[in-house]
């Protein structure tokens, strides 16, 4: 009898946090589409990125040496998420702000995938990951250091 009743406790566990999860992930985000509509319109590396929650490599992307006036925007949606007046050089090789254009245009989610807590970034219109939130950005500013994919945005200049 005992290891059915553990058999049927450890399911039902499992079973509710699997229901919490799903709650959680399946918040509905204002641009909603299917993993497969995703993966048909993104390259691989954004899509690897923005919904797998990866992260590309340090040094990587064309955006780390960007300096000229505009908009970052999801790469996915087209969401406005950072301005270059707010990028500085953190050193780590990902495009890094001390703060998002507008706080409503992204979200923030706690984060232990990598073993320690975190807060993730994501963009407020799709959902899509974008990077992390950290608190040693520059101290004059706002001393956040949102550490973001390049690979997750798009750069649109002002002069465009
Ligand atoms: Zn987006």
């Amino acid at each position: 009898m005992k290891p059915i009743f553990f058999a049927i406790f450890s399911f039902l566990i499992l079973s509710c946090n699997g229901n919490a999860q799903d709650s959680k992930t399946q918040k509905i985000y204002p641009v909603s589409k299917t993993e497969a509509e995703w993966k048909a319109e993104l390259s691989p590396a954004a899509y690897h990125v923005l919904r797998e929650k990866g992260t590309e490599r340090a040094f990587s992307s064309r955006l780390n040496r960007i300096e000229e006036p505009g908009i970052f925007v999801c790469a996915a949606c087209g969401n406005e998420l950072y301005k270059t007046q707010h990028k500085f050089e953190s050193g780590t090789g990902w495009p890094s702000f001390d703060r998002p254009i507008n706080e409503a245009n992204v979200d923030y989610r706690p984060d232990r995938t990598g073993g320690f807590p975190a807060t993730e970034v994501v963009c407020a219109q799709c959902g899509g990951h974008l990077g992390h939130v950290f608190n040693d950005g520059p101290k004059k500013t706002t001393g956040k250091r949102h550490c973001i994919n390049g690979v997750a945005m798009d750069f649109v200049p002002y002069s465009q």
